[in-house]
Protein backbone atom coordinates (compact mmCIF):
# COMPACT_ATOMS: atom_id res chain seq x y z
CA UNK A 1 0.00 0.00 0.00
CA UNK A 2 2.78 2.58 0.63
CA UNK A 3 4.12 2.31 -2.43
CA UNK A 4 0.85 2.50 -4.43
CA UNK A 5 0.35 5.73 -2.62
CA UNK A 6 3.50 7.12 -3.16
CA UNK A 7 3.24 6.03 -6.78
CA UNK A 8 -0.52 7.97 -6.81
CA UNK A 9 1.19 10.72 -5.60
CA UNK A 10 3.67 11.09 -8.18
CA UNK A 11 0.72 11.53 -10.56
CA UNK A 12 -1.24 14.06 -9.02
CA UNK A 13 0.45 15.38 -6.19
CA UNK A 14 0.53 14.40 -2.55
CA UNK A 15 -2.41 16.71 -1.72
CA UNK A 16 -4.78 14.94 -3.63
CA UNK A 17 -4.52 11.33 -2.44
CA UNK A 18 -6.32 11.04 0.70
CA UNK A 19 -5.79 8.18 2.67
CA UNK A 20 -6.70 9.10 6.19
CA UNK A 21 -9.83 6.89 7.12
CA UNK A 22 -11.84 9.30 8.53
CA UNK A 23 -11.46 11.93 5.80
CA UNK A 24 -12.00 8.74 2.90
CA UNK A 25 -15.21 7.52 5.18
CA UNK A 26 -17.85 9.19 3.34
CA UNK A 27 -16.62 7.92 -0.18
CA UNK A 28 -16.16 4.32 0.97
CA UNK A 29 -20.44 4.17 1.87
CA UNK A 30 -23.07 4.99 -0.83
CA UNK A 31 -26.19 7.29 -0.67
CA UNK A 32 -28.11 5.08 0.75
CA UNK A 33 -26.11 3.76 3.38
CA UNK A 34 -26.64 0.32 2.07
CA UNK A 35 -23.09 -0.71 0.72
CA UNK A 36 -19.76 0.12 2.63
CA UNK A 37 -16.51 -0.78 2.08
CA UNK A 38 -13.09 0.52 2.34
CA UNK A 39 -10.32 2.01 0.41
CA UNK A 40 -6.51 2.40 0.42
CA UNK A 41 -6.47 5.91 -1.18
CA UNK A 42 -9.09 8.21 -2.48
CA UNK A 43 -7.15 10.19 -5.67
CA UNK A 44 -8.09 13.13 -7.37
CA UNK A 45 -6.44 13.81 -10.58
CA UNK A 46 -6.91 17.44 -11.77
CA UNK A 47 -6.64 16.64 -16.10
CA UNK A 48 -7.42 13.94 -18.46
CA UNK A 49 -3.19 12.98 -18.23
CA UNK A 50 -3.50 12.92 -14.52
CA UNK A 51 -6.01 10.32 -15.18
CA UNK A 52 -3.97 8.49 -17.58
CA UNK A 53 -1.23 8.44 -14.74
CA UNK A 54 -3.77 6.94 -12.45
CA UNK A 55 -5.17 4.16 -14.43
CA UNK A 56 -1.53 3.19 -15.50
CA UNK A 57 -0.13 3.20 -11.95
CA UNK A 58 -3.54 0.58 -11.01
CA UNK A 59 -2.45 -1.21 -13.65
CA UNK A 60 1.23 -1.52 -13.03
CA UNK A 61 0.14 -2.55 -9.17
CA UNK A 62 -2.86 -4.79 -10.32
CA UNK A 63 -5.32 -2.97 -8.36
CA UNK A 64 -8.83 -2.02 -9.32
CA UNK A 65 -10.20 1.89 -9.08
CA UNK A 66 -13.96 2.74 -8.51
CA UNK A 67 -14.90 6.23 -10.60
CA UNK A 68 -16.81 8.61 -8.02
CA UNK A 69 -18.74 11.39 -9.01
CA UNK A 70 -21.48 12.83 -6.36
CA UNK A 71 -21.80 9.42 -5.14
CA UNK A 72 -25.45 9.86 -5.42
CA UNK A 73 -25.91 6.65 -7.33
CA UNK A 74 -28.54 4.74 -5.50
CA UNK A 75 -27.19 1.10 -6.62
CA UNK A 76 -23.94 0.72 -4.69
CA UNK A 77 -21.85 1.24 -7.83
CA UNK A 78 -19.82 4.28 -6.80
CA UNK A 79 -17.86 2.86 -3.62
CA UNK A 80 -14.89 0.53 -2.93
CA UNK A 81 -16.28 -2.79 -1.84
CA UNK A 82 -13.16 -4.74 -2.20
CA UNK A 83 -10.37 -2.18 -1.19
CA UNK A 84 -10.53 -0.33 -4.45
CA UNK A 85 -9.27 2.58 -5.02
CA UNK A 86 -11.50 5.61 -5.21
CA UNK A 87 -10.75 7.97 -8.38
CA UNK A 88 -12.77 10.97 -7.45
CA UNK A 89 -13.83 13.40 -10.38
CA UNK A 90 -13.97 16.36 -8.04
CA UNK A 91 -11.76 18.71 -9.47
CA UNK A 92 -12.80 18.07 -13.13
CA UNK A 93 -15.02 20.41 -12.54
CA UNK A 94 -14.76 22.82 -15.38
CA UNK A 95 -17.49 24.20 -17.50
CA UNK A 96 -16.83 25.96 -20.63
CA UNK A 97 -18.42 29.49 -21.72
CA UNK A 98 -21.78 27.82 -23.50
CA UNK A 99 -21.61 27.63 -27.20
CA UNK A 100 -24.93 30.03 -27.75
CA UNK A 101 -24.94 29.42 -31.52
CA UNK A 102 -24.10 25.49 -31.42
CA UNK A 103 -26.51 25.31 -28.53
CA UNK A 104 -24.04 23.31 -26.20
CA UNK A 105 -21.85 23.08 -23.45
CA UNK A 106 -18.63 21.36 -22.94
CA UNK A 107 -17.86 20.39 -19.26
CA UNK A 108 -15.73 18.30 -16.83
CA UNK A 109 -17.00 15.11 -14.87
CA UNK A 110 -16.92 16.56 -11.68
CA UNK A 111 -19.15 19.70 -12.74
CA UNK A 112 -22.66 19.53 -10.86
CA UNK A 113 -25.35 18.95 -13.03
CA UNK A 114 -26.78 22.50 -10.97
CA UNK A 115 -23.45 24.08 -12.13
CA UNK A 116 -24.22 23.36 -15.87
CA UNK A 117 -27.96 24.39 -15.12
CA UNK A 118 -26.99 27.64 -13.99
CA UNK A 119 -24.52 28.14 -16.64
CA UNK A 120 -26.70 27.12 -19.61
CA UNK A 121 -29.54 29.73 -17.50
CA UNK A 122 -27.27 32.65 -17.27
CA UNK A 123 -27.89 32.76 -21.39
CA UNK A 124 -31.28 31.77 -21.61
CA UNK A 125 -30.55 28.27 -22.45
CA UNK A 126 -31.10 25.05 -20.57
CA UNK A 127 -30.22 21.83 -20.24
CA UNK A 128 -32.64 19.65 -20.49
CA UNK A 129 -32.20 16.55 -17.82
CA UNK A 130 -33.63 17.54 -14.23
CA UNK A 131 -33.33 15.30 -10.82
CA UNK A 132 -33.82 15.80 -7.15
CA UNK A 133 -29.64 15.14 -6.54
CA UNK A 134 -28.90 18.10 -8.54
CA UNK A 135 -26.77 20.05 -6.12
CA UNK A 136 -24.36 17.12 -5.80
CA UNK A 137 -24.44 14.72 -8.98
CA UNK A 138 -22.19 15.39 -11.59
CA UNK A 139 -22.30 15.04 -15.08
CA UNK A 140 -19.53 12.66 -14.93
CA UNK A 141 -21.55 10.19 -13.12
CA UNK A 142 -25.24 10.69 -14.91
CA UNK A 143 -23.29 9.72 -18.00
CA UNK A 144 -21.68 6.99 -17.08
CA UNK A 145 -25.37 5.77 -15.17
CA UNK A 146 -27.11 7.45 -18.12
CA UNK A 147 -29.20 9.38 -15.53
CA UNK A 148 -32.84 10.13 -16.27
CA UNK A 149 -35.18 12.35 -14.15
CA UNK A 150 -37.77 14.51 -14.57
CA UNK A 151 -37.96 15.50 -18.15
CA UNK A 152 -37.05 11.90 -19.90
CA UNK A 153 -40.34 12.01 -21.45
CA UNK A 154 -39.99 15.52 -23.37
CA UNK A 155 -35.97 15.42 -24.05
CA UNK A 156 -34.78 11.98 -23.26
CA UNK A 157 -32.27 10.35 -20.74
CA UNK A 158 -28.19 11.40 -20.66
CA UNK A 159 -27.69 9.48 -24.36
CA UNK A 160 -29.79 11.71 -26.04
CA UNK A 161 -27.78 14.92 -24.65
CA UNK A 162 -24.33 13.84 -25.35
CA UNK A 163 -22.81 15.35 -28.64
CA UNK A 164 -19.25 14.52 -27.81
CA UNK A 165 -17.06 12.53 -24.84
CA UNK A 166 -13.53 12.32 -23.61
CA UNK A 167 -12.76 9.54 -21.55
CA UNK A 168 -9.40 7.63 -20.59
CA UNK A 169 -10.22 3.92 -20.79
CA UNK A 170 -9.20 0.96 -18.53
CA UNK A 171 -6.68 -0.01 -21.24
CA UNK A 172 -5.21 3.45 -20.79
CA UNK A 173 -6.21 4.98 -24.36
CA UNK A 174 -7.67 8.39 -24.36
CA UNK A 175 -11.04 8.79 -26.67
CA UNK A 176 -11.50 12.23 -27.61
CA UNK A 177 -14.21 12.98 -29.84
CA UNK A 178 -15.64 16.46 -29.01
CA UNK A 179 -16.69 18.61 -32.11
CA UNK A 180 -20.07 18.22 -30.66
CA UNK A 181 -21.39 18.02 -34.27
CA UNK A 182 -25.28 17.15 -34.14
CA UNK A 183 -24.84 14.69 -37.17
CA UNK A 184 -21.73 12.58 -37.35
CA UNK A 185 -21.56 9.28 -38.75
CA UNK A 186 -17.94 8.15 -38.59
CA UNK A 187 -18.03 5.19 -36.38
CA UNK A 188 -19.13 3.38 -33.14
CA UNK A 189 -20.83 5.94 -31.32
CA UNK A 190 -18.48 5.87 -28.83
CA UNK A 191 -20.20 8.50 -26.49
CA UNK A 192 -23.17 5.92 -26.58
CA UNK A 193 -21.41 3.10 -25.37
CA UNK A 194 -19.60 5.22 -22.43
CA UNK A 195 -22.82 6.18 -21.23
CA UNK A 196 -24.12 3.88 -19.10
CA UNK A 197 -21.18 1.81 -18.89
CA UNK A 198 -21.06 2.83 -15.16
CA UNK A 199 -17.53 2.97 -14.58
CA UNK A 200 -16.72 -0.35 -15.79
CA UNK A 201 -15.14 0.69 -19.27
CA UNK A 202 -12.96 3.47 -18.51
CA UNK A 203 -13.11 7.28 -16.91
CA UNK A 204 -15.42 9.95 -18.56
CA UNK A 205 -13.14 13.14 -18.07
CA UNK A 206 -15.40 15.67 -19.87
CA UNK A 207 -18.53 15.72 -22.32
CA UNK A 208 -20.47 17.96 -24.82
CA UNK A 209 -24.11 18.44 -23.87
CA UNK A 210 -26.92 19.48 -25.95
CA UNK A 211 -28.92 22.67 -24.86
CA UNK A 212 -32.33 23.70 -25.66
CA UNK A 213 -34.15 26.87 -25.37
CA UNK A 214 -35.41 28.00 -21.80
CA UNK A 215 -39.66 27.51 -22.45
CA UNK A 216 -41.71 30.85 -22.53
CA UNK A 217 -43.23 30.04 -19.55
CA UNK A 218 -43.77 26.73 -17.16
CA UNK A 219 -47.17 25.49 -15.15
CA UNK A 220 -47.44 23.15 -12.69
CA UNK A 221 -50.62 21.12 -11.15
CA UNK A 222 -50.57 18.67 -9.21
CA UNK A 223 -54.23 16.47 -10.09
CA UNK A 224 -55.87 14.02 -7.75
CA UNK A 225 -57.64 10.59 -9.12
CA UNK A 226 -59.22 7.98 -7.11
CA UNK A 227 -57.03 5.21 -7.97
CA UNK A 228 -53.69 4.75 -9.57
CA UNK A 229 -55.33 3.07 -12.65
CA UNK A 230 -56.75 6.46 -12.91
CA UNK A 231 -53.96 8.28 -12.61
CA UNK A 232 -51.75 6.43 -14.82
CA UNK A 233 -54.49 6.53 -17.79
CA UNK A 234 -55.19 10.67 -16.64
CA UNK A 235 -51.41 11.50 -17.39
CA UNK A 236 -51.12 9.54 -20.80
CA UNK A 237 -54.52 11.42 -21.45
CA UNK A 238 -53.08 14.73 -20.73
CA UNK A 239 -50.04 14.14 -22.50
CA UNK A 240 -51.52 13.40 -25.72
CA UNK A 241 -54.24 16.06 -24.90
CA UNK A 242 -52.71 19.64 -24.21
CA UNK A 243 -49.02 19.17 -25.86
CA UNK A 244 -46.12 20.99 -24.06
CA UNK A 245 -45.98 18.26 -21.16
CA UNK A 246 -42.32 18.51 -19.80
CA UNK A 247 -42.98 15.99 -16.83
CA UNK A 248 -45.59 13.44 -15.48
CA UNK A 249 -45.04 12.34 -12.17
CA UNK A 250 -46.88 10.14 -9.84
CA UNK A 251 -47.19 9.92 -6.10
CA UNK A 252 -49.50 8.14 -3.56
CA UNK A 253 -51.54 9.85 -0.35
CA UNK A 254 -49.15 7.64 2.29
CA UNK A 255 -45.87 9.07 0.56
CA UNK A 256 -47.19 12.69 0.83
CA UNK A 257 -48.31 12.15 4.18
CA UNK A 258 -45.03 10.84 4.82
CA UNK A 259 -43.26 13.90 3.10
CA UNK A 260 -45.26 16.57 4.71
CA UNK A 261 -44.04 14.97 8.14
CA UNK A 262 -40.30 14.79 7.04
CA UNK A 263 -40.43 17.96 5.78
CA UNK A 264 -42.72 19.87 8.12
CA UNK A 265 -44.71 21.24 5.03
CA UNK A 266 -48.88 21.58 4.33
CA UNK A 267 -49.86 19.56 2.09
CA UNK A 268 -52.67 20.81 -0.57
CA UNK A 269 -56.39 19.76 -0.53
CA UNK A 270 -55.90 17.42 -3.67
CA UNK A 271 -52.61 15.52 -1.77
CA UNK A 272 -55.21 13.41 -0.05
CA UNK A 273 -56.39 11.82 -3.02
CA UNK A 274 -55.32 8.07 -3.24
CA UNK A 275 -53.37 8.66 -6.46
CA UNK A 276 -51.93 12.24 -7.43
CA UNK A 277 -50.18 13.58 -10.49
CA UNK A 278 -47.43 16.36 -11.01
CA UNK A 279 -48.00 17.55 -14.18
CA UNK A 280 -45.53 20.15 -15.98
CA UNK A 281 -46.25 22.67 -18.85
CA UNK A 282 -44.04 24.89 -20.78
CA UNK A 283 -44.11 27.17 -23.01
CA UNK A 284 -47.25 29.91 -23.69
CA UNK A 285 -48.21 27.86 -19.85
CA UNK A 286 -51.26 29.90 -19.04
CA UNK A 287 -52.90 29.10 -22.43
CA UNK A 288 -51.68 25.23 -21.23
CA UNK A 289 -53.65 25.56 -17.95
CA UNK A 290 -56.26 26.46 -19.46
CA UNK A 291 -56.56 23.26 -21.98
CA UNK A 292 -55.16 21.51 -18.96
CA UNK A 293 -58.44 22.43 -16.89
CA UNK A 294 -60.65 21.36 -19.96
CA UNK A 295 -58.78 18.58 -20.35
CA UNK A 296 -59.01 17.31 -16.38
CA UNK A 297 -62.68 17.67 -16.89
CA UNK A 298 -62.76 15.14 -19.29
CA UNK A 299 -60.45 12.42 -17.27
CA UNK A 300 -62.32 10.10 -15.47
CA UNK A 301 -61.69 9.51 -11.84
CA UNK A 302 -60.38 12.90 -10.99
CA UNK A 303 -60.71 13.65 -7.33
CA UNK A 304 -60.72 17.34 -5.89
CA UNK A 305 -60.11 20.92 -7.55
CA UNK A 306 -56.11 20.51 -8.98
CA UNK A 307 -53.33 23.13 -7.13
CA UNK A 308 -51.87 24.49 -9.97
CA UNK A 309 -48.90 27.13 -9.87
CA UNK A 310 -47.43 29.58 -12.25
CA UNK A 311 -44.88 31.72 -10.54
CA UNK A 312 -41.57 30.17 -9.48
CA UNK A 313 -41.92 29.87 -5.76
CA UNK A 314 -45.50 27.85 -6.21
CA UNK A 315 -44.01 25.68 -8.67
CA UNK A 316 -41.12 24.78 -6.13
CA UNK A 317 -43.68 24.47 -3.32
CA UNK A 318 -45.46 21.58 -5.57
CA UNK A 319 -42.19 19.82 -6.71
CA UNK A 320 -40.97 19.64 -3.72
CA UNK A 321 -43.45 16.91 -2.67
CA UNK A 322 -42.21 14.91 -5.19
CA UNK A 323 -38.34 15.93 -4.65
CA UNK A 324 -38.17 15.03 -1.12
CA UNK A 325 -39.22 11.50 -1.72
CA UNK A 326 -36.34 10.07 -1.97
CA UNK A 327 -35.38 11.74 1.42
CA UNK A 328 -38.44 10.81 3.20
CA UNK A 329 -37.58 7.21 2.25
CA UNK A 330 -34.33 7.33 3.36
CA UNK A 331 -35.21 8.60 6.77
CA UNK A 332 -37.22 5.57 7.55
CA UNK A 333 -34.35 3.51 7.87
CA UNK A 334 -31.28 1.91 5.49
CA UNK A 335 -33.75 1.90 2.19
CA UNK A 336 -33.64 -0.84 -0.48
CA UNK A 337 -34.79 1.10 -3.45
CA UNK A 338 -36.14 -0.51 -6.93
CA UNK A 339 -36.13 1.46 -9.92
CA UNK A 340 -38.25 -0.41 -12.50
CA UNK A 341 -40.35 0.11 -15.37
CA UNK A 342 -43.52 -1.32 -16.37
CA UNK A 343 -46.08 -1.25 -19.16
CA UNK A 344 -48.84 0.95 -18.06
CA UNK A 345 -51.35 -1.32 -18.40
CA UNK A 346 -49.94 -3.08 -14.98
CA UNK A 347 -48.78 0.00 -13.24
CA UNK A 348 -51.93 -0.24 -10.81
CA UNK A 349 -51.64 -4.09 -10.39
CA UNK A 350 -47.99 -3.86 -9.83
CA UNK A 351 -48.37 -1.44 -6.79
CA UNK A 352 -51.35 -3.70 -5.24
CA UNK A 353 -48.87 -7.08 -5.43
CA UNK A 354 -45.89 -5.08 -4.26
CA UNK A 355 -47.47 -4.13 -1.24
CA UNK A 356 -48.98 -7.20 -0.50
CA UNK A 357 -45.69 -8.90 -0.80
CA UNK A 358 -43.72 -6.40 1.54
CA UNK A 359 -46.68 -7.23 4.18
CA UNK A 360 -46.14 -10.79 3.84
CA UNK A 361 -41.95 -10.81 3.86
CA UNK A 362 -41.31 -7.33 5.83
CA UNK A 363 -44.40 -6.87 7.36
CA UNK A 364 -43.34 -3.51 9.67
CA UNK A 365 -41.59 -2.37 6.55
CA UNK A 366 -42.52 1.16 5.01
CA UNK A 367 -42.74 1.06 1.43
CA UNK A 368 -43.16 3.77 -0.65
CA UNK A 369 -43.87 4.27 -4.30
CA UNK A 370 -43.66 7.09 -6.78
CA UNK A 371 -41.88 7.42 -9.80
CA UNK A 372 -41.96 9.37 -13.53
CA UNK A 373 -45.22 7.54 -14.47
CA UNK A 374 -44.71 9.12 -17.64
CA UNK A 375 -41.58 6.73 -18.71
CA UNK A 376 -43.61 3.55 -16.69
CA UNK A 377 -41.41 4.73 -13.93
CA UNK A 378 -41.88 3.33 -10.66
CA UNK A 379 -39.30 3.94 -7.83
CA UNK A 380 -40.00 1.08 -4.92
CA UNK A 381 -38.51 2.01 -1.68
CA UNK A 382 -38.64 -0.55 1.04
CA UNK A 383 -37.10 -0.02 4.67
CA UNK A 384 -37.54 -1.49 7.84
CA UNK A 385 -35.55 -3.55 10.08
CA UNK A 386 -36.72 -7.02 8.64
CA UNK A 387 -36.05 -5.70 5.38
CA UNK A 388 -33.23 -7.94 3.53
CA UNK A 389 -32.00 -9.09 -0.24
CA UNK A 390 -35.02 -11.51 -0.44
CA UNK A 391 -37.37 -8.28 -0.80
CA UNK A 392 -35.57 -7.05 -3.75
CA UNK A 393 -35.61 -10.33 -5.23
CA UNK A 394 -39.52 -11.28 -4.68
CA UNK A 395 -40.09 -7.42 -6.41
CA UNK A 396 -37.71 -7.68 -9.14
CA UNK A 397 -39.29 -11.42 -10.02
CA UNK A 398 -43.07 -9.55 -10.26
CA UNK A 399 -41.35 -6.72 -12.50
CA UNK A 400 -39.52 -9.58 -14.65
CA UNK A 401 -43.18 -11.23 -14.78
CA UNK A 402 -44.70 -8.05 -15.68
CA UNK A 403 -42.26 -7.46 -18.78
CA UNK A 404 -40.89 -4.81 -17.21
CA UNK A 405 -37.11 -3.68 -16.71
CA UNK A 406 -35.77 -4.06 -13.46
CA UNK A 407 -33.85 -1.55 -13.73
CA UNK A 408 -34.83 1.74 -15.58
CA UNK A 409 -32.64 4.30 -14.60
CA UNK A 410 -30.20 4.05 -11.84
CA UNK A 411 -28.18 1.04 -13.14
CA UNK A 412 -26.85 -2.11 -12.48
CA UNK A 413 -24.55 -1.39 -9.79
CA UNK A 414 -23.67 -4.31 -7.57
CA UNK A 415 -27.30 -4.33 -6.20
CA UNK A 416 -28.70 -5.84 -9.29
CA UNK A 417 -25.57 -7.37 -10.91
CA UNK A 418 -27.18 -11.35 -10.48
CA UNK A 419 -29.76 -10.08 -12.49
CA UNK A 420 -28.17 -8.83 -15.73
CA UNK A 421 -28.01 -12.82 -17.22
CA UNK A 422 -31.67 -13.01 -16.32
CA UNK A 423 -32.76 -10.44 -18.09
CA UNK A 424 -30.21 -10.05 -21.10
CA UNK A 425 -29.53 -12.54 -23.48
CA UNK A 426 -26.67 -15.12 -23.53
CA UNK A 427 -25.03 -13.22 -26.85
CA UNK A 428 -25.84 -9.83 -24.72
CA UNK A 429 -24.03 -10.61 -22.12
CA UNK A 430 -21.38 -11.95 -24.47
CA UNK A 431 -20.70 -8.73 -26.26
CA UNK A 432 -20.54 -7.05 -23.06
CA UNK A 433 -17.74 -9.33 -21.63
CA UNK A 434 -16.21 -8.88 -25.26
CA UNK A 435 -16.05 -5.09 -24.96
CA UNK A 436 -15.28 -5.72 -21.15
CA UNK A 437 -11.97 -7.45 -21.90
CA UNK A 438 -11.08 -5.34 -24.57
CA UNK A 439 -11.45 -1.66 -23.33
CA UNK A 440 -10.16 -2.81 -19.66
CA UNK A 441 -7.87 -6.12 -20.46
CA UNK A 442 -6.91 -6.13 -16.61
CA UNK A 443 -10.25 -5.65 -15.46
CA UNK A 444 -9.05 -2.81 -13.36
CA UNK A 445 -12.52 -0.41 -13.60
CA UNK A 446 -14.65 -0.97 -11.26
CA UNK A 447 -15.41 -4.71 -10.87
CA UNK A 448 -18.17 -4.76 -8.69
CA UNK A 449 -20.42 -3.10 -10.89
CA UNK A 450 -22.56 -4.35 -14.01
CA UNK A 451 -21.43 -7.78 -15.12
CA UNK A 452 -21.23 -10.41 -12.71
C1 LIG B 1 -32.35 12.41 -4.05
C2 LIG B 1 -31.92 11.67 -5.29
C3 LIG B 1 -32.70 11.73 -6.43
C4 LIG B 1 -32.31 11.06 -7.58
N1 LIG B 1 -33.10 11.14 -8.69
C5 LIG B 1 -32.73 10.50 -9.82
C6 LIG B 1 -33.54 10.56 -10.99
O1 LIG B 1 -34.61 11.16 -11.01
N2 LIG B 1 -33.11 9.91 -12.09
C7 LIG B 1 -31.93 9.21 -12.11
O2 LIG B 1 -31.57 8.65 -13.15
N3 LIG B 1 -31.16 9.12 -11.01
C8 LIG B 1 -31.53 9.74 -9.87
N4 LIG B 1 -30.75 9.64 -8.75
C9 LIG B 1 -29.53 8.81 -8.79
C10 LIG B 1 -28.24 9.58 -9.07
O3 LIG B 1 -28.34 10.94 -8.79
C11 LIG B 1 -27.81 9.39 -10.50
O4 LIG B 1 -27.55 8.02 -10.72
C12 LIG B 1 -26.56 10.18 -10.89
O5 LIG B 1 -26.34 9.97 -12.25
C13 LIG B 1 -25.31 9.78 -10.12
O6 LIG B 1 -24.33 10.78 -10.31
P1 LIG B 1 -23.07 10.83 -9.34
O7 LIG B 1 -22.16 11.89 -9.82
O8 LIG B 1 -23.52 10.96 -7.94
O9 LIG B 1 -22.42 9.42 -9.61
P2 LIG B 1 -21.80 8.38 -8.57
O10 LIG B 1 -22.84 7.95 -7.60
O11 LIG B 1 -20.56 8.92 -7.99
O12 LIG B 1 -21.46 7.19 -9.54
C14 LIG B 1 -22.45 6.45 -10.20
C15 LIG B 1 -21.81 5.43 -11.14
O13 LIG B 1 -21.11 6.11 -12.18
C16 LIG B 1 -19.71 5.80 -12.16
N5 LIG B 1 -19.02 7.06 -12.44
C17 LIG B 1 -19.13 8.25 -11.78
N6 LIG B 1 -18.39 9.19 -12.39
C18 LIG B 1 -17.78 8.59 -13.44
C19 LIG B 1 -16.90 9.03 -14.47
N7 LIG B 1 -16.49 10.29 -14.54
N8 LIG B 1 -16.48 8.14 -15.39
C20 LIG B 1 -16.89 6.84 -15.35
N9 LIG B 1 -17.72 6.38 -14.41
C21 LIG B 1 -18.19 7.24 -13.49
C22 LIG B 1 -19.45 5.24 -10.78
O14 LIG B 1 -18.35 4.35 -10.79
C23 LIG B 1 -20.76 4.55 -10.46
O15 LIG B 1 -20.79 3.28 -11.09
C24 LIG B 1 -31.12 10.30 -7.58
C25 LIG B 1 -30.33 10.23 -6.43
C26 LIG B 1 -30.74 10.90 -5.29
C27 LIG B 1 -29.87 10.81 -4.08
Amino acid sequence: VPDLVAALATCVGEAHVLTDPGVVAGDCTDWTRRWTGRTPAVVRPGGVDEVRAVIAVCREHKVALVPQGGNTGLVGGSVPLKGEVVLSTQRLDAIAVVDELGLQVIAGAGASLAGVQVAAAAVGLRFAVDLAARDTATIGGMVATNAGGTHVLRFGSMRAQLLGIEAVLGNGSVVHHMRGLRKDNTGYDLPGLLCGSEGTLGVITAVSLRLVPQPASIAVALVGFASIGDAVRGAIELDGAIGGVEALELMLADGLAIVAAHRSVALPSVATAPATVLVEVAGDAAARVEHLAGAVGALRGVVGEPAVALDAAGRARLWQLREAHPEAAAAQGIVHKLDVTLPAAVIEGFVADVRALCGRIAPGASCLIYGHVGDGNLHVNVAGAEVDDQVDEAILEVVDRAGGSISAEHGIGTAKKAWLERVRSPGDVAAFRAIKRALDPDGIMNPNALLP
